[in-house]
């Protein structure tokens, strides 16, 4: 039985990740969910899952080495999933330190600790383990033409606190990979969207704000493009990468599929108005009305575009939820998980939490 060492399982990506894995491998794995429970980490994510044997939660900071170094002395870990980041641009921001606290230093603690445990003293790592570190396509900054692609071999040019503190990251692991041949892979991902995705991002933040009539906000001329990937397809690409990919290698994960944000908002306001019931009072505030202008983001990228060619030569995988599908089903989540949304969105589920874990 595999044992994984994920980080930040309680996110928006780890929590579908680990549902992925126990649907995909079901009592053949364990796996220890790291997670410092950040505004951004949701037990409730978890409920499907926390009572499995198989299952197992920590709750700590990826920036202790101690306690880090703890679980890898109490397990035998055999792949490391490492998603733990602060992930929100616009947060980055405003406030940078805490990016390059958790993204970068959180890092340094998760290949080292990885590094201590697995190697051995001829200096070669014990067969088989892995470790697999989730980055972003922002690291290769801004494409201006249309037809252009990011590709593994393209130069790193990150322009916000967040894309540079995740490829520092990336080169840190880059660095152990060169220097001490330890046995990782990267995945750069383009922009993520399913269910539990947390509401300060577009597409939950859209999908919250016009089923309340809220404004929807809209950065300088809408026109920015971004590729968007079905979570579960993410979740899928990182099992291939770790389990197929070639130790050292890079690997970018996208969607083939770019859009302006204002098309986003516009198919997801008509996918409301198509699946919300004739007689719900939501749809008459469903509407374009709310689309509201507001000043560009700083330093904002104007286009973002994978080329996922490597991981379908190399690998086999491929994108496999069409993006109307994958709205349709996000969309259906959120109507199901009005609490969620309610209990994210007010801060109770600290409260949560507390009742499940410090009693
Ligand atoms: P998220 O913000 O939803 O979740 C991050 C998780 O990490 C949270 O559970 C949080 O509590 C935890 N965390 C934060 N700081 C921590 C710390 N110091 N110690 C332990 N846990 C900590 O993020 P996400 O959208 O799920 O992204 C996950 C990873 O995937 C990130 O590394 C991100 O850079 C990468 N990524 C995200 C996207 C996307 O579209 N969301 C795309 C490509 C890559």
């Amino acid at each position: 039985m595999r044992t994984y060492l994920v980080t930040g399982g309680a996110g928006f990506i780890g929590s579908n990740y680990i549902q992925y894995m126990f649907r995909k491998y079901d009592n053949e794995i364990r796996i220890i969910n790291v997670d410092k429970l950040t505004y951004a980490g949701n037990l409730e994510n978890l409920k499907d899952v926390e009572s499995r044997d198989n299952y197992t939660f920590v709750k700590a900071d990826i920036c202790d080495k101690e306690a880090i170094r703890k679980i890898f002395k109490e397990n035998d870990i055999d792949r490391v999933v490492h998603f733990a980041a602060e992930s929100h641009v616009d947060r980055s921001i405003r406030n940078p330190e805490v990016f390059i606290q958790t993204n970068v230093l959180g890092t340094a603690v998760m290949l080292n600790c990885a590094k201590e445990a697995w190697e051995k003293e001829d200096g070669t790592f014990q067969e088989g383990k892995k470790f697999l570190h989730v980055s972003t396509d922002e690291v290769y900054g801004s494409l201006e033409e249309d037809g252009a692609y990011f590709y593994e071999t393209t130069p790193y040019d990150p322009h916000s606190p967040y894309s540079a503190s995740k490829a520092s990251s990336d080169f840190l692991v880059k660095s152990y990979i060169d220097t001490y041949h330890f046995p990782a892979n990267i995945t750069n991902c383009s922009n993520n969207y399913g269910p539990y995705q947390f509401p300060e991002k577009l597409i939950p933040l859209i999908i919250n704000n016009a089923l309340q009539g809220k404004k929807l906000p809209v950065y300088g001329d809408g026109k920015n493009v971004r590729d968007w990937l079905y979570v579960d397809d993410h979740a899928k690409g990182i099992d291939m990468v770790q389990e197929h990919g070639k130790l050292g290698e890079t690997y970018n994960i996208g969607g083939h599929n770019e859009k302006q944000n204002i098309e986003i908002i516009h198919i997801i306001l008509e996918t409301l108005q198509e699946m919300l019931p004739e007689n719900d009072p939501r749809r008459e505030l469903v509407t374009t009305d709310l689309i509201t202008y507001v000043e560009d983001r700083k330093g904002h990228d104007r286009r973002y575009a994978i080329a996922p060619d490597k991981i379908k030569a190399e690998i086999g995988w491929e994108p496999e939820t069409m993006f109307k599908e994958g709205i349709r089903k996000t969309i259906a989540w959120f109507f199901e998980h009005e609490e969620w949304m309610k209990n994210v969105t007010s801060g109770d589920y600290q409260k949560y939490y507390e009742e499940m874990y410090q009693n």
